[in-house]
């Protein structure tokens, strides 16, 4: 009865602790800018009127059951998810040389990514944005990845620290794997500016390494699909002929289905100058191996989410409700960070607010301390990540001036 006395007990995850303290936080008015999901303007969750229409249509088909879906998942979700991520007239995908596959959401696409990476290219680094989505450094770590840091979030100028960033890179071992964030960067908002991926890309592309993309918030961040997938789609032409380029793709945010678990796992080749090389069996041979791993590990992912998202991604009606849906998502998020930073100028908050509204997507990185974000929890009850990483969402009409002056309170 020893065999299990010494094991020590972790922390709560920073963030789902964040949920329980705060539900067992009596107080009338509490404020959620914690976990990173979408809140309508009465502070709840919201099903998409493209979900809810892609589930009538669903559940009145006379074929409708529960059956497994194949190992690599609904071949039609893999397929849509594809087009949008890589734009209708992508090279990639005329040439056939993207594997796409179902996977357990974006965690579930990253953890394949790392399961292929430690398999078929053993030994190479990983760099991640300092900061980056905690999660990013235990799964690829959990498969033996070492990871890097690269500099990003330059804390003075509250602005990316692109000379940094570039030199990392250049510095990298050759062929490293570069986790790049696809837009909406997570923590801190901050994505880089349109012109400033050239330089990025090709600094990728001059020492062959892999380029890694994290999609979990296209069309959430800008409304636009295609706008979201700029990164992507000038990195998979940059690189076309030099490297593999990974895309790990979330459905969680933009089509709202977090706990339904839908994501895709792209895998592009590169082309190749051998032309005896045939593409379509590397092709059929990658997606074999990532369907062993997925058999091993969760068997075939979950086929519900899957079923609404390919229906919104393959009607055209429906396609087109989700587009206004992202609008209505991104441009209320714009809107409270808007009112947020008035509210903090008229209140003469000391120090300059312009980087809530500069930022985009799910977070605001504040700049607030962590006794700040301390004091903010235990004095009103406006909860966020210790780093000042604020989920915007949380906010609504009906909070922001308590969270305005409640910033105002413990900055001062
Ligand atoms: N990557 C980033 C940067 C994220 O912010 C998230 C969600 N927090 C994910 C991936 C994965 O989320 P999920 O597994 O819910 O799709």
């Amino acid at each position: 009865q020893t065999l299990f006395n010494n094991i020590e007990q972790l922390p709560p995850d920073a963030l789902f602790g964040i949920r329980q303290r705060l539900a067992q936080d009596s107080r009338a008015v509490k404020v959620d800018l914690g976990i990173g999901a979408y809140r309508d303007d009465n502070g709840k969750p919201w099903v998409l009127p493209s979900v809810r229409s892609a589930e009538q249509l669903i559940q009145q088909d006379p074929n409708y059951n529960h059956e497994y879906l194949g190992i690599n998942g609904l071949p039609e979700l893999a397929a849509g998810a594809a087009r949008i991520i890589f734009g209708e007239n992508s090279n990639a995908l005329n040439e056939g040389r993207v594997v796409s596959v179902q996977s357990l959401s974006g965690t579930g696409a990253l953890h394949l990514a790392a399961k292929f990476l430690s398999t078929f290219l053993a030994g190479r680094p990983l760099y991640i944005s300092e900061p980056t989505w905690a999660n990013h450094k235990s799964i690829f770590q959990s498969q033996g990845i070492k990871t890097v840091p690269y500099p990003y979030w330059q804390a003075s100028t509250k602005s990316l620290d692109l000379d940094g960033f570039l030199e990392s890179i250049k510095d990298a071992p050759s062929g490293s794997v570069v986790l790049l964030h696809a837009c909406a960067h997570n923590p801190t908002g901050l994505d880089p500016a349109e012109k400033q991926w050239p330089a990025i890309l090709e600094a990728i592309a001059s020492k062959n390494h892999i380029a890694l993309f994290d999609s979990a918030y296209q069309g959430f961040a800008s409304g636009s699909l295609d706008r979201d997938a700029f990164a992507i789609r000038l990195g998979v032409e940059k690189l076309a002929k030099v490297s593999p380029v990974f895309v790990c793709q979330s459905f969680a945010k933009n089509v709202g289905m977090y706990g339904e678990r839908v994501g895709c796992f792209h895998v592009v080749i590169p082309q190749q100058d051998d032309s005896t090389v045939d593409i379509s069996k590397v092709n059929k041979a990658i997606a074999s191996q990532l369907s062993k791993i997925t058999r091993s590990e969760v068997s075939n992912p979950p086929a519900y989410g899957a079923k609404i998202v390919s229906k919104i991604l393959n009607t055209p009606e429906l396609t087109e409700q989700w587009h206004k849906d992202m609008i209505t998502m991104s441009s209320r998020i714009t809107k409270m960070r808007h009112e947020l930073r008035e509210k903090l100028v008229q209140l003469n908050t000391p120090g300059n607010w312009d980087h809530i509204v500069d930022q985009c997507g799910m977070f605001s990185y504040t700049g607030l301390t962590p006794e700040m974000v301390k004091r903010l929890e235990a004095q009103h009850a406006v909860y966020m990540d210790a780093s000042g990483r604020a989920s915007i969402p949380g906010l609504n009409q009906g909070n922001v001036e308590h969270v305005a002056k409640a910033i105002d309170e413990v900055v001062r």
